[in-house]
């Protein structure tokens, strides 16, 4: 492709030059799988890939960005799930060059990690420094530090660890116009004004470029236990999630799955339902802790749920290879749908207490307005965040469902606000999202967003049809 329209070819051979030997690409071959997202859902062109390998080197690209009104798009392991990170015709800066883990201490509790390092990483870095970094999600093996942070992400540790908003100390990250947020502090209490570190948190890449940070290490427990559980109905998930944090003080992660969920993955993926019943719903649930007694603690807890009638049957893990079975299935929720045709995906969030509601009020609409649908609800139950999937019918035309997904979509998120959630939980807003939000925001949010996007982006470069 070409170059964006009124972008002289000296500006570009500028850009070349401040990434440096090795540090771009206008090959549209070695391009391509930047212009592609996970699911298929979007794609994208650039007449420019640049992959700084220094902090200074995305400093030089921006500041002539910026000079140039030039508009880019940022990429970190592209495995976001609302499109934002796939540019259209922008120049496209991958963070995938920046991977130094510039130090760990096991004092301070925090590891400082570039923008490109891929979380298992920092996973690993973290164990073998005799600690744990607590994030953890199923794109831990590409999703990178800057992508984490920009887009705040959850995952399923969420209700005991936080977010990754939770594990940010310090943010250095390079503002459009090139100059530095000079931010690598391992401090916990720092209470000087504003908390710039927390506007990037978030922004999906529309504030500045992200080079690194400094995160948060916890202890590493001594003891970790993974059950699956055969429920009826997801009240009983609910009292479920209650009954055994209040047994163990140890729920580490509850997620959920529903039938189809489970039938899909099991007719599509190497996953295997570990009940003999057809459950409508299962739970997985992991506890964490460090006194000796947890195990004995855990599998009494299970036990007075049966007895209790929360649950049909439960499976304590009784090594790691059944623990990894477990969550395995949990993961493949998502690739179990794929072969099935077009699905209308969401996000959403609601009180934990309005789980219940919220699903049979979203089963009821979908019903109506594409009946023989199929429904994969699946999540992280414990923070109320349901990835609530809806299947395609079998046999339908998936150019057919696709035209009816706006609609279907819209009325899922009014089930949501009606309970008041959150039409965007964990994966943020992107393009997919964009209209939506902004029709939905109270106009005063909007503004102040607007203010703050103007403030720290004068010219509107950054990731410019993202969020706002
Ligand atoms: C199988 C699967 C499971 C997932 N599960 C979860 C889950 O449980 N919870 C959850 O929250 N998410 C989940 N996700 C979504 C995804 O992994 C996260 O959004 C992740 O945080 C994105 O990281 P990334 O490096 O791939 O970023 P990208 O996809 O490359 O980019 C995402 C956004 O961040 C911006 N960005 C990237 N790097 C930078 C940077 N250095 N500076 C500024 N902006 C930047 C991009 O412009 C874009 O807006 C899942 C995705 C997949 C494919």
């Amino acid at each position: 492709m070409g170059l964006p329209a009124g972008i002289d070819s000296a500006v570009i051979d500028r850009l070349k030059d401040a990434a440096g030997p090795g540090g771009w690409t206008a090959d549209q071959d070695l391009i391509l799988p930047h212009l592609v997202e996970w699911r298929d859902q979007w794609t994208g062109s650039t007449p420019l890939l640049l992959m700084p390998q220094t902090t200074h080197q995305a400093q030089a690209i921006l500041a002539i960005c910026h000079q140039n009104r030039i508009a880019v798009t940022t990429q970190g392991g592209n495995t976001g799930l609302v499109g934002a990170q796939i540019p259209r015709g922008e120049i496209l800066v991958s963070t995938r060059r920046m991977t130094a883990i510039r130090s760990i201490d096991p004092v301070d509790d925090a590891i400082i990690a570039e923008a490109g390092v891929v979380l298992t990483r920092v996973q690993d870095a973290a164990r073998e420094a005799g600690k744990r970094f607590p994030l953890s999600l199923a794109s831990e093996g590409s999703a990178t530090i800057g992508g984490l942070i920009s887009t705040n992400a959850g995952g399923v540790h969420v209700r005991r660890h936080g977010m990754m908003r939770a594990q940010v100390l310090g943010i250095e990250a390079v503002l459009p116009d090139g100059s530095l947020h000079a931010g690598l502090s391992s401090l916990r209490k720092d209470n000087t004004g504003y908390d710039l570190k927390q506007l990037l948190i978030g922004a999906e890449g529309t504030l500045g470029l992200v080079t690194a940070a400094t995160l948060r290490m916890v202890s590493r427990p001594q003891v970790m236990a993974v059950a699956m559980l055969g429920l009826e109905t997801p009240d009983q998930a609910v009292a479920l999630l209650h009954r055994l944090e209040d047994a163990t003080g140890a729920v580490a992660a509850f997620e959920v799955m529903n039938r189809t969920g489970v039938e899909l993955a099991v007719r599509n993926t190497p996953s295997r339902d570990p009940f003999p019943d057809a459950w409508p719903w299962l739970a997985l649930v992991e506890f964490e802790g460090s006194d000796a007694g947890l195990l004995a603690r855990c599998e009494e807890a299970l036990g007075a749920a049966l007895e209790a009638g929360l649950a049909g049957d439960a499976l304590l893990a009784q090594n790691e290879t059944q623990a990894k079975a477990f969550w395995f299935l949990r993961e493949e929720m998502s690739a179990g749908q794929k072969p099935e045709g077009a699905a209308a995906k969401h996000d959403v969030s609601v009180p934990v207490s309005k789980i219940p509601q919220f699903l049979a009020a979203a089963d009821a609409v979908v019903n109506r307005l594409v009946p023989g649908a199929r429904i994969v609800a699946f999540g992280h139950c414990s923070d109320g965040n349901i990835h609530y999937d809806v299947v395609q019918p079998a046999g339908m035309e998936p150019d057919a469902f696709r035209a009816l997904a706006p609609a279907l979509i819209e009325a899922v998120h009014d089930v949501t606000v009606g309970l008041d959630g959150s039409i965007s939980a964990e994966h943020g807003i992107g393009i997919s999202r964009r209209d939506e939000f902004i029709r939905r925001e109270p106009p005063t949010h909007l503004a102040l967003m607007r203010a703050i996007k103007t403030a720290f982006d004068p010219h509107g470069i950054m990731n410019p049809r993202v969020l706002l």
